[in-house]
């Protein structure tokens, strides 16, 4: 019995606790409120050395850092008691049977595996990608008393998998032992992470990359500015950026990423910010929103680019920018993309024509409130639009071609106002109105709660960098 425990122990023995009793529950609860109290205040002793200017600092160096709970399982395995099972951990890897999986649990258990075979929820087990890890409580005749797998879920909570051995049904007699398998949503652990970074000659997704910005984050990223920032042209060599996001883990193993919860761009020296915001929590079904620090909708009547800008069409030669004439020869900007590239509506609107003109090729002109009209020319194709229809702003009304006069795929975009063209590179974003009253000193005391945790954060990187 020893000898097995040891050698259980030197193989790979993480946890012994027993969640069925009653008396470790409640001592597991409170061992981790413990632990949670202990973390609370030391954030909040953080906060108050930070450095006011400290999140300000563009020159600061790049960093990677996350805010996680202590491991309590060194903490757990001191509550050890007599006819404990084990809790066993295995990652799931390629070409992984039902067999080989559970002797890597330790588990011998004929019963478990055919149960598993069979039931249509256990069978979700293999759902799981390689390196998902899988835990098994056993007991000390290596029988399977339950088993769980996250199968996925968003940053605020996972779809968990439990397997389990039903009440007391294998105690009665020798019958077969039953289990039961289902499906539970249970809530993640939500992290802080930051990230920042320098765009460098390699362009914007380069930089994204060397930070280590996951491409959710960095399409989040680029939707939160689409009204201020044309990332085709405006980007340049030496901005820099600072993101915070969400990110979602259960028992210490990642999960998903989840909303960006704040960002800064400094673009050409001019700094840009924006973080999440819901008003009252998002409680009554209040929508959320990005807004800059002083409290200013992100959300624009106009996109500053028609053009998706993903890691395809940027890839394009490192062609940033506008392919040939200057914009008052021909009224419009080029944004030069390969063809197929999904071309947005800048606004909303509702599709004035959508055909075929002179010069223009395959063209799609939308009608907007007052007096604006926007035009998207030489497409290889049309998402579906028909005139009058309407078009909400990001929607897909078409792909970038090289259909009329175009030398190359490209599409050709104007602005106009009164029919009259103007240049959409230079159009200030129009300024939307401030929050206001209540909702604003709300607004204020959430962001700079939140700026301050940033701040936090931010110091003990640094401080972590410099030992
Ligand atoms: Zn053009």
């Amino acid at each position: 019995m020893w000898s097995r425990l040891r050698e259980v122990f030197a193989r790979e023995l993480v946890v012994l606790v027993d969640p069925t009793n009653a008396l470790h529950a409640r001592r597991r609860k409170q061992l981790t409120a413990a632990v949670g109290t202990v973390f609370t205040l030391g954030m909040a002793a953080a906060m108050g050395v930070a450095p006011r200017n400290a999140y300000d600092d563009p020159l600061a160096p790049r960093i990677r850092e996350a805010i996680r709970l202590p491991d309590l399982r060194d903490q757990l395995e001191q509550l050890t008691e007599t006819d404990a099972t084990f809790v066993r951990e295995a990652r799931m890897l390629r070409g992984d049977t039902i067999a080989t999986l559970l002797k890597r649990l330790g588990i011998d258990d004929p019963d478990a595996q055919a149960f598993i075979r069979g039931n249509a929820t256990a069978r979700g087990l293999f759902a799981l990608e390689p390196g998902q890890n899988v835990q098994a409580e056993v007991d000390q005749d290596n029988l399977l008393v339950s088993l769980q797998a996250n199968l996925g879920g968003d940053a605020q909570s996972s779809r968990e998998l439990v397997i389990e051995r039903a009440g007391d049904e294998r105690a009665g007699d020798a019958a077969t032992p039953a289990y039961k398998a289902r499906v539970q949503s249970v809530k993640n652990d939500v992290h802080y992470e930051m990230l920042s970074g320098a765009i460098a000659a390699g362009g914007f997704f380069k930089a994204m990359d060397d930070a280590d910005v996951p491409d959710d984050v960095v399409a989040q990223m680029i939707s939160i500015f689409s009204g201020v920032i044309d990332f085709h042209h405006d980007i340049t060599a030496g901005d820099r950026f600072r993101i915070v996001y969400e990110a979602g883990y259960r028992d210490a193993a990642f999960v998903r990423n989840g909303r960006v919860v704040a960002v800064e761009l400094i673009n050409h020296n001019q700094l840009h910010q924006a973080l999440w915001y819901a008003p009252d929590g998002g409680a009554q079904g209040a929508q959320g929103a990005y807004y800059t620090f002083d409290g200013r909708s992100m959300k624009r009547p106009f996109l500053r680019s028609p053009v998706e800008f993903s890691r395809v069409s940027s890839g394009f030669g490192g062609r940033n920018h506008p392919l040939h004439h200057n914009w008052a020869q021909h009224k419009g900007v080029d944004f030069a993309a390969p063809t197929g590239t999904k071309v947005m509506a800048t606004g909303d609107g509702e599709v004035e024509f959508v055909g075929q003109q002179n010069g223009y090729g395959n063209i799609v002109i939308l009608r907007h409130h007052s007096g604006y009209a926007t035009y998207y020319a030489h497409l290889s194709g049309f998402a579906g639009m028909q005139r009058g229809q309407h078009v909400s702003q990001g929607q897909v009304i078409g792909y970038v071609g090289q259909t009329g006069w175009a030398t190359g795929p490209h599409l050709h975009y104007e602005f106009r106002v009164n029919d009259v063209p103007l240049n959409p590179l230079a159009i200030a974003a129009l300024d939307t109105p401030a929050l206001t009253g209540p909702a604003r000193q709300q607004f204020l005391a959430y962001s700079s709660e939140l700026l301050s945790r940033i701040n936090a954060l931010r110091t003990y990187n640094v401080a972590s960098i410099n030992n």
